[in-house]
């Protein structure tokens, strides 16, 4: 048993990536720090991705990197930044956001599915002790979210409003902006800049790179002098062309969109059995490429000790089942035969 459902992040490069990366390699000696030529077609290609032909491109190491430098750019000490209680950035990052911002406070709120609303930015903006309290500066949303689900265009819309009218920025966590757009069939400029998201950070790891999420800027001002703040965090890598090689040609191969719908179809096949057998509650509209589930206890021990690894996402029952680019249909039958009979076994 070779597969997983804990992350999408146990999954290798995608071969796209990989022959990507070995090309890349096999050039004598390229220019560093990302004056090379791989690194101007990857920031083309997610310019194009994202019909953004002003929008400042810059690669870091990974997700937490992006956000925390993201919302450093968009923030002062005394900020705050308003997002989901089960967002990345508030649950993952061990207080990067903070740590970068050099103090600024997340406020949160706990909407269903893991998804902010327009009256949350209004009730966690409104009113404060002027001095006395932090400054609301970022919304931050995460498409997809944590959860699995996907906003809609017209749902970010209504959020970037509520943003706008609250004077405040939007900062996107696009780890799985690929999900969101397979899901929708839309184009990505629709949920993000169209949207009114001025700040977004792109993933591709989770997609089929080994490493480098892009940070993406919009608005040309907003975005100047950001290159310092990515020196500065150590996050300018002097062999840039191994990291951009391989997300150029994730793009321009169109496996960016593949991998994502490919990922989201093995996590709806893994609802349609869940589903079928019965028993087991689907917790959040399966949207993405992930699956919530209320497992009993005793059955998530049974499907462990048959190898399967997958995570215990809250309290003792609901769990993340997520799928991956290069997810099988094979592996989905199997874990969802091996649920069956677990279930079968302990009732
Ligand atoms: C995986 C993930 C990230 C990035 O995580 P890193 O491990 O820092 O690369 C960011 N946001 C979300 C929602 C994620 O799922």
């Amino acid at each position: 048993m070779h597969q997983h459902f804990a992350s999408d992040n146990n999954a290798g490069m995608c071969p796209e990536a990989l022959a990507a990366l070995v090309e890349a390699n096999a050039q004598p000696h390229a220019p560093a720090y990302g004056d090379d030529s791989w690194t101007e077609r990857a920031r083309a290609a997610v310019r194009n991705l994202l019909e953004a032909p002003d929008a400042t491109v810059h690669f870091v190491f990974n997700g937490t990197a992006a956000n925390a430098i993201a919302l450093a750019h968009l923030c002062r000490p005394y900020n705050s930044i308003i997002a989901h209680a089960s967002s990345h950035i508030a649950t993952d990052e061990a207080g990067a956001p903070g740590y970068f911002t050099g103090g600024a406070w997340l406020r949160v709120a706990d909407g269903e599915h893991a998804k902010l609303t327009p009256i949350d930015i209004e009730r966690l903006t409104a009113g404060g002790r002027g001095v006395h309290s932090t400054r609301p500066r970022v919304v931050s949303i995460t498409q997809s979210t944590e959860h699995g689900t996907v906003y809609t265009p017209d749902e970010l819309a209504k959020l970037a409003a509520a943003a706008r009218n609250a004077g405040l920025l939007v900062h996107m966590d696009g780890a799985r902006l690929a999900n969101a757009v397979a899901h929708l069939a839309c184009p990505a400029a629709d949920v993000t800049w169209k949207a009114g998201v001025d700040v977004l950070c792109l993933g591709g790891v989770k997609n089929g790179l080994g490493v480098g999420e892009a940070l993406v800027i919009f608005d040309g001002q907003l975005g100047a002098e950001v290159e310092w703040r990515i020196k500065q965090a150590g996050h300018l890598n002097s062999k840039m062309r191994l990291v951009t090689a391989p997300w150029a040609r994730l793009i321009e191969s169109g496996a960016w969109h593949a991998n994502a719908r490919h990922a989201n179809a093995m996590a709806g096949r893994l609802a349609r059995h869940i589903t079928e057998m019965g028993g087991i509650p689907i917790m959040s509209p399966v949207e993405a490429n992930a699956v919530f589930v209320d497992i009993p206890v005793a059955v998530q021990r049974a499907v462990r000790e048959r190898g399967w690894r997958f995570y215990t996402f809250a309290g003792e029952t609901v769990c993340r089942l997520m799928c991956a680019w290069d997810t099988t249909v094979e592996s989905v039958d199997m874990f969802a035969a091996d649920l069956k009979s677990a279930i079968v076994l302990a009732t």
